[in-house]
């Protein structure tokens, strides 16, 4: 069931795939090689020996940005649940199994119920898609002032 997210704020996140939520059944995570150095108990000699070293994955999502295809399983990580309830980010599709939905990209009824499903706090949220953007901009907006202009 692929999910598409839209960022609704314009500093990147990135969320982690953990393990324990994202890898259900099959793993996500890279596998990665780290060379440590190991010191024979017997002989004292060094060598270096090779690990393997799962990862969990990430997913940035740059500023406003898109991101079609994702596993339905993004939605169950609790940064993705929180971004969404705070507004920085929404779901813009959940395409059903095997169907192969014609791309409509402004369907507002679905929208909120899908918003709503994953942050039942904040109904209004889904509303409101300002909410997220304008609350981070005050921010970056003062650091931008104070960094041009000099006291
Ligand atoms: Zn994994």
């Amino acid at each position: 069931m692929p999910v598409t997210l839209e960022s609704r704020t314009r500093r990147m996140q990135v969320f982690h795939l953990s393990h324990e939520v994202f890898c259900r059944g099959r793993c996500a995570c890279s596998e990665v090689t780290v060379v440590v150095t190991a010191e024979n108990p017997r002989t004292g000699e060094r060598a270096p020996r090779r690990l393997q070293k799962k990862v969990p994955g990430s997913i940035t999502v740059l500023a406003r940005e898109r991101k079609p295809g994702l596993p339905s399983a993004v939605l169950e990580l609790a940064e993705v649940k929180a971004a969404i309830a705070r507004g920085y980010l929404r779901i813009v599709e959940q395409t059903p199994d095997g169907a192969a939905q014609p791309r409509t990209e402004s369907t507002p009824p679905a929208l909120p119920a899908n918003a709503a499903a994953s942050a039942p706090n904040t109904p209004a949220a889904a509303g409101t898609p300002t909410a997220g953007p304008s609350a981070a901009a005050p921010a970056s907006a003062a650091d931008a002032k104070s960094a041009g202009k000099e006291p």
